[in-house]
């Protein structure tokens, strides 16, 4: 009988990307790692690494050469990159659905063409726009948030009714972004889809999840929501998948409002930190899963065995490792970086429950 053995090229070097070689090593699949950082986390687990630009054509080639499909764990890989790689090698997910999520309007824009609600929004290109918005919306109001390369909080700013609107938008110094409407939530919650080549997915349940200084800090499985918006956010995440011919993983970020509704945040077409719990609480991982459906293999039963808790390892947090260590229900994983800087996430923990 023939078995699997591909070898997956992933661009870029960080946890993610890790816990997919990790996952994929399992599965006898090889890895080849593309990221320009040397000693990145993902190069320190997989047996093929490259070291090279995002824009470096030749390193392009020679890394598509070695490899016989191609993915990314992050979604700030400049298109161009993914475009040519497209050319020459299959790469999942494609350019179409991270050129959507690269670009905040463009998201929104994708979102709602397929009635996803989001926050109500409007294209943001110069201070101008801010005020005409806020006067048709009648409030004071507003977040603006860079329209590309935004991510834990940054590119965005909290626009008060007292803020000068000109010294907001020109504190994001940038010429494109998405003004959008406060919501009052509750709390927020994601899911993860995993959709294979022969369009099968694989929804796991909502987690809630809790940040600290816009970096996620915890989540918890099973999320306080009740079983129809449960079913709701599974089904945006499905229609999602469907609408771009997902192949792999995709995350969907939703807030949950205080009267029972679901608003849509933000997509990335890819794990997740909130979905790092699915590694001790799942029978099969988001990264096995991503890894399993960009291979070709069938995608994986998702269903949970235990409830969990998963606590990021954030810069100094990483002096807390004892704590867990002493904890019979914890599990530890650290991500090889030597050097714990503030905002910086050295490793998490997931705790099983009942
Ligand atoms: P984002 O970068 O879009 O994920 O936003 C970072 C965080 O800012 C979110 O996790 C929310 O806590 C908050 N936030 C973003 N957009 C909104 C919004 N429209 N209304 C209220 N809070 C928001």
């Amino acid at each position: 009988m023939a078995v699997n053995s591909k070898t997956l090229g992933i661009l870029g070097g960080g946890q993610l990307g890790r816990m997919s070689a990790m996952a994929a090593e399992r599965l006898g699949i090889t890895t080849h790692i593309y990221c320009p950082e040397a000693g990145c986390p993902a190069s320190l687990v997989a047996p093929h690494f490259t070291c090279a630009k995002y824009e470096d054509e030749q390193a392009l080639k020679e890394f598509a050469n070695a490899v016989d499909v191609i993915s990314y764990e992050f979604e700030n890989i400049p298109l161009k990159t993914i475009e040519f790689l497209q050319t020459l090698k299959p790469v999942y997910p494609d350019s179409k659905l991270l050129e959507v999520s690269q670009n905040r309007l463009k998201e929104k824009e994708f979102l709602n063409s397929i009635d996803i609600p989001t926050a109500p929004w409007a294209p943001c290109r110069k201070s101008d726009d801010i005020k005409v918005t806020l006067e048709s919306w009648k409030t004071g109001q507003c977040i603006i948030k860079t329209a590309r390369f935004g991510y834990d909080g940054k590119g965005q700013v909290f626009h008060r009714d007292s803020d000068n609107i000109s010294d907001s938008w020109s504190s994001l110094n940038t010429e494109e972004a998405v003004i959008e409407g406060i919501i009052d939530f509750d709390f927020e919650v994601s899911i993860i889809i995993a959709r294979d080549l022969q369009g099968q997915m694989a929804v796991y349940p909502p987690v809630k999840n809790e940040h600290k200084n816009h970096i996620l800090d915890k989540t918890f499985y099973p999320a306080p929501l009740p079983e129809n918006l449960q079913a709701e956010a599974a089904e945006m995440a499905r229609k999602i998948a469907d609408a771009v011919n997902l192949v792999g993983v995709l995350t969907l970020e939703l807030f949950v409002t205080k009267d029972g509704a679901l608003i849509a945040n933000e997509i990335a077409p890819r794990t997740h930190n909130s979905g790092h719990w699915t590694i001790d609480a799942c029978k099969v991982s988001q990264f096995e899963n991503h890894v399993r459906c960009v291979t070709g293999l069938s995608v994986g039963d998702p269903a949970p065995h235990s409830a969990a808790e998963m606590h990021n390892l954030i810069g100094d947090d990483i002096e807390r490792l004892e704590t867990y260590e002493k904890m019979e229900n914890a599990y530890i994983h650290l991500y090889g970086k030597t050097e714990a800087r503030k905002g910086r996430k050295m490793g998490h923990v997931t705790i099983l429950k009942e």
